[in-house]
């Protein structure tokens, strides 16, 4: 069996934190999320909180080396020993070419999450998460989206604060021209599987699912024998 080394891409809001945490849960491995790891930063005021704070509040996308750094600190922390799932990384293809270098032509699978623009961006103006413990919430279709307090733990509701229009905005512009190169970076070497993330939130992880358990025993995707 394979381990699960996984590249979670789609559009913000596509879904790839509530998938990641699911998927997490199932197999047993890490989920990683670059976003939550700078917003944690940010929040302790930390330098590297400090120095990302103005990029993420703009949309814009915090530089490669410091992002590549993080991510390769993080891949050798000991809980990651039987694989990974990236939520958020690689954004760039300059980050693509890193990862690939990092792993070492360790099999790996990029899963795109496909959401059409026009519902993410009506997802993400609307969401809002728990203040304590990071539950989302889409107003409309979750439960709990007329609650004041999040049903799980009681936490306040809050609005994330690059979750407004102008923000969002940016942030499907650099997905557009930043991220989306990546799935090429992928597809091009037959690592790709792509996954309709419209739908909610079950039927999306039964195929996601799907597709992992299809990677692990070998009839998934499949790496060319190491390249380079
Ligand atoms: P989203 O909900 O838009 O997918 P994330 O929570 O993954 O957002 O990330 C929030 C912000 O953190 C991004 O808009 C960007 O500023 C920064 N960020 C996260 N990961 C990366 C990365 N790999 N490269 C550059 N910037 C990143
Ligand atoms: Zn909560």
């Amino acid at each position: 069996m394979r381990d699960v080394n996984l590249v979670l891409i789609g559009p913000p809001g596509s879904g790839k934190g509530t998938q990641a945490a699911r998927i997490s849960a199932r197999y047993g491995v890490p989920a990683i999320s670059t976003g939550d790891i700078l917003r944690a930063a940010v929040k302790a005021k930390s330098p590297l909180g400090r120095q990302v704070e103005a990029i993420m509040a703009a949309g814009d996308l915090v530089g490669d080396d410091l992002m590549i750094d993080l991510v390769r600190e993080r891949l050798a922390a000991p809980d990651v020993t039987s694989g990974f799932i990236l939520d958020g990384f690689p954004r760039t293809v300059v980050q693509a070419d890193a990862l690939d270098a990092m792993i070492d032509g360790c099999p790996l699978m990029a899963l795109v999450l496909a959401v059409p623009e026009a519902e993410v961006a009506r997802r993400l103006s609307s969401r809002r998460i728990c203040a304590g413990c990071k539950t989302l919430y889409t107003g409309g279709t979750a439960y709990g989206s007329e609650l004041e307090l999040c049903s799980r733990c009681g936490g306040v509701l809050i609005t994330r604060p690059d979750d407004n229009d102008v923000t969002i905005a940016r942030r499907l512009l650099q997905y557009r021209q930043a991220s989306e190169p990546v799935i090429g970076h992928y597809q091009a070497r037959g690592l790709v599987v792509t996954v309709d993330g419209s739908r909610g939130v079950d039927d999306v992880s039964a195929d996601v699912f799907t597709a992992i358990d299809g990677f692990r025993d070998g009839t998934g995707p499949v790496p060319p024998p190491s390249a380079g």
